[in-house]
């Protein structure tokens, strides 16, 4: 038989040198075969522990997750047209940030607002109508119930008169789902998103 090479014993805190009397012997002692074997359960162990946390951290998030499904589920449909409509009134105020106020024409330090031209109340169809929505200040919007005579004028100017007969014209009654909020809702934060991404390239 062929005389096996000498190898340096695998056990990391002895290293020294040995000449194997089988092949795979890997290792120059018993002491050492047993400080090697020890340290492979102890991996082991460890890698089997680390496999647990992880399947344990996935379980709390799978909960975590499930409640927060249950807790929307309950949510009445006024919650997301709410989150929509901030959505799109947050897109609407910052698509305008450098206009003044549609109506009185005024740039002011006080609070703005997304002022619908035709209201919500008496055409939600039109809630979330670009054409429909621009930047005014809050005492227009507030107190002169959107100062409208003025509001429209401004408004034809901007949008152009095609545009305004179209968004006077009739409109089709939408039969929005609590989904279509969210959708709308989530449209509307992607545009914002891009929107301030293309101001800060
Ligand atoms: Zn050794
Ligand atoms: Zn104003």
């Amino acid at each position: 038989m062929a005389k096996i090479p000498r190898r340096k014993c695998t056990n990391k805190d002895c290293r020294q040198w040995f000449h194997p009397v089988r092949d795979g012997q890997i290792v120059c002692s018993y002491d050492c075969a047993s400080a090697v074997g020890k340290e492979q359960t102890q991996k082991l162990r460890e890698a089997v522990q680390r496999k647990e946390q992880k399947q344990q951290r996935e379980v709390e998030k799978a909960g975590r997750q499930r409640q927060v499904e249950r807790r929307q589920a309950v949510k009445p449909i006024s919650y997301f047209i709410r989150q929509a409509q901030q959505a799109f009134n947050e897109y609407i105020r910052f698509r305008d940030r450098h206009l003044p106020c549609i109506s009185c024409s005024r740039h002011h330090d006080g609070q703005y607002h997304a002022g619908h031209f035709r209201t919500t109340g008496a055409n939600p169809e039109l809630r979330f109508n670009e054409d429909n929505c621009h930047r005014q200040c809050a005492p227009c919007n507030n107190h002169l119930s959107g100062n409208l005579i003025a509001y429209r004028s401004a408004l034809i100017q901007k949008i152009g008169q095609a545009r305004f007969d179209t968004l006077m014209g009739p409109h089709e009654i939408p039969k929005w789902k609590r989904e279509d909020y969210v959708r709308i809702r989530d449209e509307y934060r992607a545009k914002l998103k891009k929107l301030k991404q293309q101001e800060a390239a």
